[in-house]
């Protein structure tokens, strides 16, 4: 199979991280017999020096024409004291509008290797932690109408939080889609014992869970759920929710995981095309040290082999190659606990490297 990937370096550790990624892609295209054809773009920061803007129009044309994005970060110091629509961040949210991606998935895994530095007790990491939270990306409260008023009493604010059907059901079938490629089980979360919003999206995600026979669909209201992500989070294999919901519990479950460096993420639309890319940003305090940690960048190269090019197998190779890597004692500095008794500091280029050497077809 021959895919084009639009590779964006970006700013900061963007450039080292990406660069093993892509090590590692090379190394399964020739075990598959795939070819990746890889078109260099600029974004934040770079893209600033360059061109002037965080991402031209040629850039964000190379993007959506391209089978997915994979994307290191952006942005730093250097541009913090440019207009906010003109700073590095800014093409970021230009990307994501282009590219018309309305759904973020954030998986919480948790690698046994790495079970110490989850906060969450021993005998609630050891049930196991690997679940994904989609995340519904340009609706809902946060791009509802924002006001804030004065009576001549008082001061008031109003923020509106809407949703159509149509929003509802995009979001719902990735959720369905996602949970068909996992264990099957998707947990749909609202709030709808207080908002109509929530009780719409209940009904819809009913409606399309005759669609999918083969998923198992359960609601939970998401007060709930946050208390169930630290309680038990092992009972959860994809959760679908709305936007603002998705913001909170996304980074609740990315904290009990242990390492920023350590988890990817997806952003899709109504197309194949995705966007992938580590939670982390651009880390402009060890950028160019070599001891950047590129493995939630490989993860999202993995992610996007998964999700977006249907290449199960050669994805599964690349988690076990991470997972053997771990097993082999290998840390970068951000994942290595203090002592560190029989395990080996490497750096970022290092330990691409040493994924890719794990790389192994196992079919
Ligand atoms: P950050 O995620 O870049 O860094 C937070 C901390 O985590 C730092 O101590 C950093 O060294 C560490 N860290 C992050 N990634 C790591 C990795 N792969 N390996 C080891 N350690 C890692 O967040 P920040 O410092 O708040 O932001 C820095 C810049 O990144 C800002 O300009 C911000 O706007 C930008 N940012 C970009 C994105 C993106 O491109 N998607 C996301 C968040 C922040």
């Amino acid at each position: 199979m021959e895919k084009n990937i639009a590779v964006i370096r970006g700013d900061g550790i963007g450039p080292e991280i990406v660069d093993e990624a892509l090590k590692v892609l090379d190394k399964i295209g020739e075990l598959y017999g795939h070819k990746f054809v890889c078109t260099d773009v600029d974004m934040g920061g770079c893209s600033i020096d360059k061109w002037g803007s965080p991402l031209t129009e040629e850039m964000l044309k190379k993007c959506v024409e391209s089978d997915s994005v994979l994307l290191g970060a952006v942005g730093g110091d250097k541009w913090n004291h440019l207009p906010v629509d003109k700073r590095p961040e800014k093409g970021l949210l230009n990307l994501r509008a282009g590219m018309g991606v309305y759904s973020n998935n954030r998986p919480a895994k948790i690698w046994s290797q790495l079970a110490d530095a989850s906060p969450l007790k021993k005998s609630i990491v050891d049930k196991g932690i690997d679940f994904i939270i989609v995340r519904e990306l340009i609706g809902g409260i946060y791009f509802g109408e924002h006001s804030t008023a004065d009576d001549g009493n008082i001061k008031f604010s109003e923020d509106i939080m809407r949703y159509n059907e149509n929003e509802i059901e995009r979001i719902g079938r990735i959720g369905f889609e996602t949970a068909r490629k996992r264990r099957k089980q998707l947990c749909s979360v609202e709030k709808s014992n207080v908002l109509d919003c929530s009780r719409l999206w209940k009904n819809v995600m009913h409606r399309l869970a005759g669609e999918y026979p083969d998923v198992k669909l359960t609601d939970m209201l998401v007060d709930n759920c946050a208390m169930q992500i630290v309680k038990n989070p092992a009972q959860f294999d994809v959760i679908v929710t709305e936007n603002m919901f998705g913001d909170i519990l996304s980074d609740e479950a990315s904290m009990i995981t242990g390492s920023i460096g350590m988890i990817p993420s997806s952003s899709l639309g109504n197309t194949q095309c995705g966007l992938y890319e580590p939670i982390h940003g651009s880390a402009p305090d060890i950028a160019g040290k070599d001891i950047a940690n590129p493995i939630g960048t490989i993860l999202s190269a993995a992610m996007m082999l998964r999700y977006s090019f249907d290449m199960e197998k050669e994805a599964d190779c690349i988690e076990n190659a991470v997972d053997g890597v771990l097993d082999g004692g290998y840390r970068t500095s951000d994942i290595m606990p203090d002592g560190g008794e029989g395990l080996k500091q490497v750096g970022c280029s290092e330990m691409g490297s040493l994924i890719t050497k794990y790389l192994k077809r196992n079919d």
